[in-house]
């Protein structure tokens, strides 16, 4: 992928938005319901070609290509594989992951900012504040991920001002617990035009570090908040979190593998804020189809109504300020 230029920043939205647009009514004229991923993080050594038939296969219309800074500072991978394939990738700024981010989150939240604001990115990356380690650093023998920085503190400000002041949202990974809800809804009130999409809806690893959160204070959420979305990765729904030995994505019916109704009827009541997301990082590429066919089932358990609109209507709306 890197052997290819770096596309051109600012980023020439205006022509890569015809590509897409033009992929996604292609998907739909044979009856595939394209999806648009919102969150995942891909590697530099990405190949693109192979890749390109994969996310075919599956109805995959555009992936958020943000790439991983490695210790190094600010990952340009993403204007690579704009440049590789301009049909495929919408560039998102780099995710708030170790070891830059943890290292000094103030200077990486202001290099997302000014790297977000030259280069044109039309979508910021998943910061990681409240983050337990993920499953397959567990597997890896890594625990060490175990992140916790304040959402209110410094860095968070800095995110929210600049996602207030430009309309570019960002991302965040906040483990769900009662002691991390009340920081994010005060940053939510401080800052009303802040985009803020809180990743993985209903993902909960430790059931006894949360009493408040169900489909009840996410409604409550959203109604309060009218920039607030969701991602909506998840394991499938016999996914167990090694560190807790817990299922852990909430919102499944493990006896039909479908939604609960509660969390089907909310997000059938405001689909505009709920958006297909595949969570890849280099690590676990091969599980690209296990992840598209869970979120297939995510959108298999809502009413048709609603389906287009989660699949790709609401990403597109949300990135671009246009109906598709
Ligand atoms: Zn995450």
């Amino acid at each position: 992928m890197t052997d290819v230029a770096p596309a051109a920043v600012p980023f020439d939205l205006a022509t890569l938005k015809m590509h897409w647009r033009r992929r996604i009514e292609a998907m739909r004229a044979t009856g595939v319901l394209p999806l648009i991923d919102v969150e995942s993080n891909l590697g530099d050594d990405l190949d693109i070609q192979v890749f390109a038939r994969q996310m075919d296969g599956e109805g995959v219309a555009l992936i958020a290509f943000s790439a991983v800074p490695q210790g190094r500072g600010w990952n340009d991978a993403a204007r690579h594989a704009v440049a590789a394939d301009p049909w495929r990738y919408i560039p998102a700024g780099n995710g708030g992951l170790p070891p830059d981010w943890k290292r000094d989150p103030v200077e990486f939240a202001r290099a997302s900012r000014e790297h977000t604001r030259s280069d044109g990115y039309p979508l910021m990356g998943e910061y990681e504040f409240r983050h337990y380690p993920s499953p397959d650093q567990i597997q890896r023998g890594h625990r060490e991920r175990d992140e916790d920085l304040p959402i209110d503190g410094p860095a968070g400000h800095e995110l929210f001002r600049f996602s207030a002041e430009s309309g570019i949202s960002f991302q965040i990974h906040h483990e769900i617990e009662d002691q991390t809800l009340a920081p994010l809804e005060k940053m939510l009130t401080q800052y009303p035009k802040a985009k803020v999409i809180w990743c993985h809806l209903a993902q909960m690893r430790y059931q006894s570090r949360n009493t408040v959160y169900g489909p009840d204070y996410v409604r409550k959420l959203i109604e309060a908040h009218p920039n607030l979305y969701f991602d909506l990765f998840s394991g499938p729904p016999d996914h167990v979190y090694p560190g807790s030995g817990e299922y852990a994505g909430r919102y499944w019916d493990r006896s039909t593998g479908k939604l609960k109704p509660e969390w089907a009827t909310l997000i059938a009541d405001h689909p505009w804020r709920f958006m297909v997301a595949l969570d890849l990082n280099p690590f676990i590429m091969k599980a690209f189809p296990r992840k598209v066919a869970v979120q297939r089932a995510v959108l298999d358990s809502l009413p048709p109504s609603a389906r287009e609109i989660v699949a790709y209507k609401a990403a597109w709306k949300l990135l671009f300020n246009e109906e598709i």
